[in-house]
């Protein structure tokens, strides 16, 4: 199995390189915002809850994450390997998927993390929100709100894998394709 999280701040370009890493190593994407975004288009118990998180920038609560991540993985029993993109977003978050997926004799391979400042990222919400139809997208003091969760409460995921020696920094400025070059290079063979 490889599993990979693809890590970095909101806009730092984890869904359009998912798309890239998927296609290359053969893995199942797992997008905790997706996955949300689908619950609240299909009114469920689920997608109401974390809708009054996602509309405040907030992160919806560890248990509920969890628990529906975990039953996501267990949903792909014949998958190579998962990218994990936008999860684990706190270090509660990294322990329950460390403690999950080692006792599946699967355990995280690497972090990738890309790196892009805090005026580009702004930029590039902006204007995702012309296309994505995202309200998280389109309000700035929303974004705002998100860079600071994810600079107080996400950030600190980067150390529990870097003391793993797990973690690489990968620049996230650049040409699409150069951006997934870098990341592909990354990846350790297996
Ligand atoms: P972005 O990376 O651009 O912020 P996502 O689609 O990954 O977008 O996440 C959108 C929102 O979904 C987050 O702001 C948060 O409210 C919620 N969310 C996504 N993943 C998680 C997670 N692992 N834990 C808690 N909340 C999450």
């Amino acid at each position: 199995m490889l599993n990979i999280i693809l890590f970095g701040p909101p806009g730092a370009g984890k869904g359009t390189q998912s798309a890239f890493l998927v296609e290359h190593f053969g893995l199942v994407h797992l997008s905790t915002g997706d996955i949300f975004r689908a619950n609240i288009k299909g009114e469920t118990e689920l997608g109401k809850l974390a809708q009054s998180y996602m509309d405040q920038g907030k992160l919806v609560p560890d248990d509920v994450t969890i628990s529906m991540l975990e039953s996501e993985v267990d949903n792909h029993p014949t998958a190579k390997g998962f990218i994990f993109d936008g999860f684990p977003r706190t270090t509660a978050q990294a322990d329950a998927l460390d403690a999950f997926l080692n006792g599946r004799n699967a355990p995280i391979a690497c972090m990738l993390a890309l790196d892009v400042d805090e005026d580009e990222l702004k930029a590039r919400l902006l204007a995702r929100a012309e296309t994505s139809g995202r309200p998280d997208d389109a309000n700035p003091t929303v974004i705002q709100k998100r860079i600071d969760v994810y600079n107080a409460e996400t950030a600190p995921v980067a150390g529990h894998y870097a003391e793993q020696g797990k973690y690489t920094g990968v620049d996230g400025i650049g040409t699409i394709e150069e951006i997934t070059e870098r990341l592909c290079a990354a990846v350790p063979s297996e």
